[in-house]
């Protein structure tokens, strides 16, 4: 559960306030003791209960006004502290819908946006292939058009949701321009593209490779215009970056809390766990990274609503910092509770599968390290 002091920081209004009461209680009436064995059907039913519930109205475009960053960060931490799976569930409809939230024509957001809002049509972000994940300007799937339609060839990989989504916002090239300049984005009916091969993580959630085999989408699924795919693609990643160090921040602040419990119920000598200040040293550099990366994230989540502010660094250090430093508490947090650390079924164990891909996805850390440094080089290079 979020920190009451950090909701009363000045970023955040009293309907800020508000959702993460509101989607705290459902958390805890909604996450608790759920099966877990059929994945596919568990992530559907996740999506259509946080639509049921409203939620899922977060992470769409509502009328002229972008998704509230500040509010997704709230529900991502609030969820993750909960369940990795139900965090997954609700970003995905953010992140697969954030192109046509952000460019999209007003048929094309009355025609998806509500039935994402309302959990009836699961989104997916098709943009990874093979060859190219960090190197999105090498995208090699093409779009041709022809007629009155565009025709997709290529293969997408790793790809959320993949199998059952509803709809997969492909990214191709359709050739305006040398690498990043030749991109376009498109909406594809999910009826239209193979699910190749399902792909296993270490934290399971619904994966895919995806072909696409002269799949004919109508001329006006484009999003935006031709050549502009890239920018797209950037700008609706660049919109959930600190969402995701929100995500790492709700299990990182789970594992503190586990910690916490554990330490101070576990028999070690004449006292517990607890009172050994080795342990008491760990817990603190826990309790501040938890802090920092809350900073982090709120203060760049803050930036972006009410704009006027260039957050792209300021985004990109709270993902790095809150996913970086997720991984050391977890891993803290496991090591504290010895061989129960490791053990299928004890939470510590669960989080340290559910954090590691989000030092990889959607910018690694190197990448973000990357945007960081440029956006201060360009500052004396000016
Ligand atoms: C669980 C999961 C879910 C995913 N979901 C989606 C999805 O829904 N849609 C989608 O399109 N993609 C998705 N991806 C793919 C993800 O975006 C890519 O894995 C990511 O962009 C990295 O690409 P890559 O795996 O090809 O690694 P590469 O690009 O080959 O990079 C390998 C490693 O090289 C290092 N590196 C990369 N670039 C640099 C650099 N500039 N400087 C220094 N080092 C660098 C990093 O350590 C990186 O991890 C998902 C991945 C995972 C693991």
């Amino acid at each position: 559960m979020i920190d009451a002091s950090v909701l009363a920081w000045p970023f955040f209004e009293e309907r800020h306030r508000e959702l993460a009461r509101e989607l705290e209680a459902w958390c805890a009436a909604n996450l608790t003791s759920r099966y877990a064995g059929d994945l596919d059907g568990e992530c559907r039913a996740l999506v259509r209960e946080l639509g049921a519930a409203g939620f899922l109205k977060l992470t769409v475009a509502d009328g002229k006004h972008r998704p509230d960053v500040r509010s997704l960060a709230i529900a991502r931490e609030t969820l993750a502290y909960h369940s990795g799976l139900a965090d997954f569930a609700f970003a995905m409809q953010g992140l697969g819908s954030g192109a046509i939230s952000l460019f999209g024509t007003i048929e094309q957001k009355r025609g998806w946006l509500p039935r994402v809002a309302s959990g009836e049509a699961i989104a997916a972000f098709a943009m990874t292939e093979p060859a190219s994940g960090s190197d999105a300007a090498n995208i090699a799937t093409s779009a041709m058009r022809d007629g009155n339609e565009w025709v997709l060839v290529g293969e997408k990989t790793l790809i959320s949701n993949g199998g059952i989504a509803d709809f997969y916002v492909t990214f191709a090239r359709t050739g305006e321009g040398e690498g990043s300049r030749g991109l376009s984005a498109f909406i594809v009916p999910a009826g239209a593209v193979r699910v190749a091969e399902r792909i296993e993580v270490i934290s399971p959630h619904p994966l895919a490779r995806l072909t696409y085999d002269n799949v004919r989408v109508p001329v006006d699924a484009i999003i935006g215009e031709p050549g502009e795919g890239f920018r797209i693609g950037m700008e609706t990643l660049n919109l959930f970056r600190v969402t995701v160090g929100a995500a790492a921040l709700g299990f990182a602040r789970r594992a503190l809390d586990e910690a916490l419990k554990f330490a101070a119920n576990r028999r070690l000598g004449s006292g517990t766990l607890a009172d050994n200040s080795v342990t008491q040293a760990k817990l603190a550099d826990m309790a501040l990274a938890v802090d920092a990366s809350a900073l982090l994230i709120y203060r760049a989540a803050w930036q972006q609503d009410v704009g006027g502010i260039d957050n792209r660094r300021a985004a990109a250090m709270a993902k790095l910092h809150a996913t970086e430093a997720a991984q050391q508490v977890i891993d803290a947090a496991v090591q504290m509770h010895g061989g129960a650390g490791v053990t299928k079924g004890v939470k510590v164990e669960e989080l340290y599968r559910d954090i590691r891909a989000l030092r990889i996805y959607e910018g690694a850390s190197e990448v973000q390290r990357q945007i960081i440094a440029k956006s201060l080089l360009k500052e004396v290079q000016s």
